[in-house]
């Protein structure tokens, strides 16, 4: 079935498909948002798959250990068949741009478009944050320090040792030698704080952590991304990446989800079928994300107690399989058992029990 695809947006996933583009019947056009705010670059971290093999060649550095911190304990995990990456999200769209330009794909300003007809049209601007929604946002900084501090060889993917009176907080640091790292300060909690706060939660961590105080920043980021079931962002029009459900709802990592959720609608409409763009995670994982969404929300302070007990509890391919969707019902029920019990049991009954309304009297 051949129809031209228009889909709004140029970020991660639009240009992800146009990359793709010479695979589809159709041309392929994507419309640049007017009310988009800047393209910024981030690091972007991801576990290796055979989907992701394009993004692995450009990764700026891959470590196959990573740890989980809490005060009390730490786990280290490892993986020789599926490492931790980073790459820039700027080497990525670059990329894309490149075999879109190839394939013939147009990139024009939404002042300039208007919807052809027949066009199958799909949208990636961003989902609708509804109030309450919980929020993964942080700050980081890519550091070279004058001393050797860092062990390139372990990724800390979640060091909770730092103030946890914000929500679940931890820092999250990429060490790129023994003098570079990327160090994020990361909470999850319904409302953002000062960006002095994270700044200074990173120079605490560095200063008692790992000695370090004197350092040059090279890079800076931040952001915020959402989590949870969100609505899109025009519910007439059929979305994709963030916007179609891509983003792993209890973590935020969406790059492999992007990615699957491009390559099955691709392989569908190779076998004949009208393009679309279907979420690309189990129903069973988004239930368990929602769970652990709603004791995170609720009870903050078990995160810490969560994550290093799921880490404790499986192994590193267990645990990459867990977060990318793969995980057997062996390894769910692993993740099931370490879970802290009380919080959880009263998050379940949240999810199959629905809260009463209550209906207040109208007062004349
Ligand atoms: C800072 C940050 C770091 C991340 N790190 C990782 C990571 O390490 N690993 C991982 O797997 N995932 C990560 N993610 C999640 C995910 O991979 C990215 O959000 C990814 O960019 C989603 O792709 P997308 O195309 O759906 O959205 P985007 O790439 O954000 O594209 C959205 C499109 O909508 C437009 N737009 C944005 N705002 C508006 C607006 N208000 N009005 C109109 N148009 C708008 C943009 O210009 C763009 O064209 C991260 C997300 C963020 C925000």
């Amino acid at each position: 079935m051949s129809h031209d695809i228009e889909i709004i947006g140029d970020g991660c996933a639009a240009l992800s498909f146009a990359a793709r583009a010479s695979e589809v019947k159709g041309s392929v056009t994507l419309i640049k948002p007017t009310k988009a705010p800047p393209a910024k670059d981030h690091v972007w971290g991801f576990w290796s798959d055979p989907i992701l093999q394009g993004a692995q060649k450009m990764a700026k550095q891959t470590w196959n250990k990573w740890a989980v911190i809490t005060h009390n304990e730490c786990a280290v995990l490892e993986s020789k068949a599926k490492p931790y990456n980073a790459f820039k999200r700027s080497d990525w769209t670059k990329h894309c741009q490149q075999l879109a330009e190839l394939s013939g794909v147009k990139i024009i300003d939404e002042q300039d478009w208007q919807q052809s007809s027949d066009s199958l049209l799909f949208d990636t601007r961003p989902p609708i944050v509804p109030d309450g929604c919980v929020l993964q946002h942080f700050r980081g900084i890519e550091i070279t320090t004058t001393e050797q501090k860092f062990d390139p060889n372990i990724a800390i993917l979640m060091d909770f040792r730092v103030d946890q009176s914000k929500g679940m907080h931890f820092m999250y640091l990429l060490p790129y030698s023994e003098t570079e790292a990327l160090v994020e300060s990361t909470i999850f909690s319904t409302t953002l704080v000062d960006e002095q706060y994270y700044l200074d939660s990173i120079n605490k961590y560095l200063a008692k952590y790992y000695q370090v105080t004197d350092y040059t920043i090279s890079h800076e980021e931040n952001g915020v991304i959402p989590l949870g079931n969100l609505s899109p962002h025009d519910a007439k029009i059929p979305g994709l990446g963030a916007n179609g459900g891509a983003t792993r709802p209890a973590s935020g990592y969406a790059f492999l989800f992007i990615q699957r959720q491009i390559n099955a609608a691709i392989e569908q409409a190779k076998r004949g079928k009208q393009l679309s763009f279907t979420n690309p995670h189990k129903r069973l994982d988004l239930w368990m994300d929602s769970v652990l969404l709603t004791v995170l929300k609720q009870w903050p302070e078990q995160g810490p107690r969560m994550f290093i007990r799921m880490a404790k509890a499986l192994n590193g391919d267990q645990f990459v399989n867990f977060l990318s969707g793969d995980a057997g019902y062996w390894t769910r029920l692993k993740v099931i058992l370490a879970m802290p019990k009380w919080p959880f049991i009263k998050a379940v009954t949240r999810h199959i029990i629905p809260s009463r309304k209550v209906t207040k009297p109208v007062v004349a």
